[in-house]
């Protein structure tokens, strides 16, 4: 393609986590150059990259010197302030587009969205008030997940109401409020999937195969290949993400994560406009991982199919779980990475190995 970038351009990342780090490693080996906006000095991702620019993410310095020294600008989490995004796509590409931002940081507009492309979701409802969200209880029979509109993640900001269990309505609000939030009706799943896919500047669409995901404490511990489902769900998981990748106009890798019913349906849970914590295992288990697909798909190169050679499993090393890193390295089979976090604080993702199982089946 002849308006690709070329070996030596600089792809601009904005976050130095961990998936900023694996991006930075896999734009190297095709020759790029990377650089950093990230406030906290000697980030994750800089250890690995050519620069950092040290700012916060809606500098608007420092967002024109990320625009005047890059060539294309993606991102690695999806609360990159919008305006940010807007201002810097006057002056350079961002990829994946802003509007994927928008959609993505709000779970209100993201349901809404998701429903309008086709992509089902659990049920619904806005909530500002007590008494909405007691309606909304009441409509949703009692049970429903009330979640905080913007900045959730791994299972923060929630709460869980059961029909078998009582819960101070009043007080889970107070506690809650504030903020907009949503109630979302329980969904009974028989077990959660994600699906990493992508597509190209050109319009060429991607995928791997389906993930099966377990989480504890709210997030991610496990990611397993192949997914305990038929071959009819993970192609619906599939054509699911592709809506949605075109819906958005979109260029990279996505992440959607799945709840499988016990009658074999999909409802999506949450997409993420980046690469995504349950497809780390893609770099063991695959010629091709979703960072560098993700490279390949900002930097205007041709995608690879998706194929994987290996079962897996994906095992995230929250904490003090990093203490079993030497252990891992000891054991065949086993691809360990490290995230150069130096302090191992609970609940913080330290890095991640995955080990293969046998040939893909
Ligand atoms: P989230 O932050 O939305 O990804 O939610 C974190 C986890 O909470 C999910 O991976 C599920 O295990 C669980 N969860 C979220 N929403 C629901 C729901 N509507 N019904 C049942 N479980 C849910």
């Amino acid at each position: 393609m002849s308006d690709s970038l070329k070996a030596g351009q600089t792809i601009g990342i904005i976050g130095g986590g961990q998936l900023g780090r694996m991006l930075a490693m896999a734009a190297a080996r095709l020759g790029y150059r990377t650089l950093i906006l990230e406030p906290q000095s000697d980030c994750p991702a800089a250890q690995v990259a050519d620069g950092q620019i040290v700012a916060a993410y809606d500098d608007a310095a420092a967002l024109a010197e990320l625009a005047a020294r890059c060539a294309v600008v993606t991102y690695e989490f999806e609360n990159v302030p919008v305006a940010a995004a807007h201002m810097l796509a006057e002056r350079v590409p961002v990829l994946p587009p802003p509007r994927a931002l928008e959609v993505s940081q709000d779970r209100l507009v993201e349901k809404t969205f998701l429903n309008g492309a086709g992509a089902h979701t659990a049920p619904f409802r806005a909530v500002g008030s007590e008494p909405e969200l007691l309606a909304a209880l009441d409509a949703f029979g009692g049970e429903g997940v009330l979640k905080t509109r913007r900045l959730g993640y791994d299972g923060k900001g929630q709460h869980v109401f059961r029909k078998d269990a009582s819960s101070d309505q009043a007080a889970v609000f107070a506690a809650m409020g504030g903020v907009p939030l949503i109630l979302e009706g329980f969904v009974a799943f028989e077990h959660e999937i994600s699906i990493i896919a992508a597509r190209g500047a050109d319009g060429a669409l991607a995928a791997y195969d389906p993930a099966q995901n377990v989480h504890r404490n709210g997030i991610l511990h496990t990611s397993t290949l192949p997914a305990a489902i038929t071959p009819e769900t993970a192609d619906a998981a599939k054509r699911s993400a592709f809506a949605i990748l075109e819906a958005l106009d979109y260029v990279g890798v996505i992440g959607v994560e799945f709840f499988v019913l016990p009658d074999t349906s999909l409802l999506v849970n949450e997409i993420a406009p980046r690469v995504h914590n349950s497809g780390h295992w893609t770099e063991a288990a695959c010629l091709i991982s979703q960072f560098e697909q993700h490279i390949r798909a900002v930097a205007g190169l041709p995608l690879e199919g998706g194929r994987r050679h290996s079962n897996c499993v994906m095992e995230n090393l929250i904490g003090d779980d990093v203490l079993r890193a030497e252990a891992l390295l000891a054991e065949p089979n086993v691809l360990l990475h490290l995230y150069g976090k130096s302090e191992a604080r609970p609940g913080r993702k330290m890095g991640h190995f995955t080990r293969l199982t046998g040939p893909a089946s």
